[in-house]
């Protein structure tokens, strides 16, 4: 019988505490139902499965549970026609991880709505450099443009920018020729925000205290992983007619803000979820990264992990600790 590895984590049902998440041996078996399983080759650490593997905040709502809210991997089994053995496939988000076994596993058994034919030009691994976070930066990145943004309307600002979303945000507004300000508490990572493009960096700190109605006009738009002051501080210093697109909450989920860049500046807070978004827009941004992502740069964003070492590192993506993108390898 296949047996292969995962990472499983399991809560006691007397307490609903989540226990210490463990590395083991599973079988098809213990799978979810699915019309489709998938071998999975790599998956990647988001601060989402950071909360999941830790159980630091219930991200995970169906026990047991294998986190990973991303893979790809090969069709092994298909019971629909869309996907025929051996299809390079990749999956984002749709509750797997969270309440449908996910990544964290040799073999994923999914439903066939959720997975993509893996994007033309990427291989597996840089998808999973990508994943969800760098996906969502450029769900980000499309809410900004269709509001008009361009380079000509003024330079853009990325917080959380040495983090995950930060890093492909930068990555792929430089590329389109914005020049872009990141916001970072590693100011000591000049050099590494520089090389993905950035212009200029500001510390965090500038942002993180509570903000003014309004402030001085600073940049055209910006993407924000940050949430709390941060976001509400860089609306209140958006240019006349500028875009936000808020996806993050690693500064706290409120917003402690006011209406007055909305009504006085005409600006607009765009809100990106990558985790139910529509097959036609997961498509374009998937197109999209796939031509506009420097190599180089989502290369030097990257760090490889194995899968064994998944639950050691999760409680360093909340501490802000990883630069970056992790791509986990999974195998067999
Ligand atoms: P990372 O941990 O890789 O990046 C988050 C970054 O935020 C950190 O690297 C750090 O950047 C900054 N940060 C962390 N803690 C704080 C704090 N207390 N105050 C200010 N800044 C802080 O995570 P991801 O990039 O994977 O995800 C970023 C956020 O986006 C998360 O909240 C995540 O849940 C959310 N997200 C939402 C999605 C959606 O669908 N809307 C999809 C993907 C992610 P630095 O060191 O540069 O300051």
């Amino acid at each position: 019988m296949e047996r292969f590895k995962a990472i499983l984590v399991t809560r006691d049902e007397a307490t609903k505490q989540q226990r210490p998440a463990e590395l083991v041996e599973l079988g098809l078996a213990d799978l979810m139902e699915g019309d489709v399983t998938v071998a999975v080759s790599h998956s990647t650490i988001n601060y989402k499965d950071g909360l999941a593997v830790t159980g630091k905040a219930p991200v995970v709502r169906r026990f047991p549970m294998i986190p990973g809210i991303d893979l790809a991997g090969t069709i092994v089994t298909s019971a629909c026609s869309s996907f025929q053995k051996r299809d390079p496939v990749i999956l984002n988000g749709w509750g797997v991880g969270e309440t449908h076994m996910g990544g964290y596993a040799g073999r994923a058994r999914v439903r066939k709505e959720w997975l993509l034919a893996a994007p033309e030009g990427l291989t597996a691994a840089e998808t999973m450099a990508i994943g969800t976070a760098g996906y969502t930066a450029m769900l980000a990145v499309l809410a900004l443009e269709r509001t008009g943004l361009t380079p000509a309307s003024g330079p853009v600002v990325v917080t959380g920018a040495a983090g995950g979303v930060g890093s492909v945000a930068i990555a792929l507004l430089a590329g389109l020729g914005f020049t872009v300000i990141a916001s970072t508490g590693r100011t000591e990572e000049a050099d590494y925000l520089k090389g993905l493009g950035a212009s200029e960096i500001i510390d965090r700190a500038e942002l993180s205290q509570p903000a003014r109605p309004l402030a001085k006009e600073r940049w055209a738009g910006g993407v924000d992983s940050v949430g709390s002051h941060t976001l509400a501080n860089v609306l209140a210093s958006t240019r006349y007619g500028g875009a936000v697109a808020a996806c993050g909450l690693a500064g706290g989920m409120d917003l402690p803000s006011s209406v007055a860049p909305f009504i006085l500046r005409g600006v607009s807070l765009l809100g990106i979820d990558s985790v139910m978004a529509p097959v036609t827009r997961r498509r374009e941004a998937w197109d999209r990264l796939a031509t506009d992502l420097d190599r180089a740069k989502l290369a030097a964003m990257t760090t490889t992990l194995p899968l064994d070492a998944v639950i050691a590192t999760a409680p360093d993506i909340l501490a802000g600790k990883v630069r970056g993108r992790i791509v986990v390898e999974v195998g067999g």
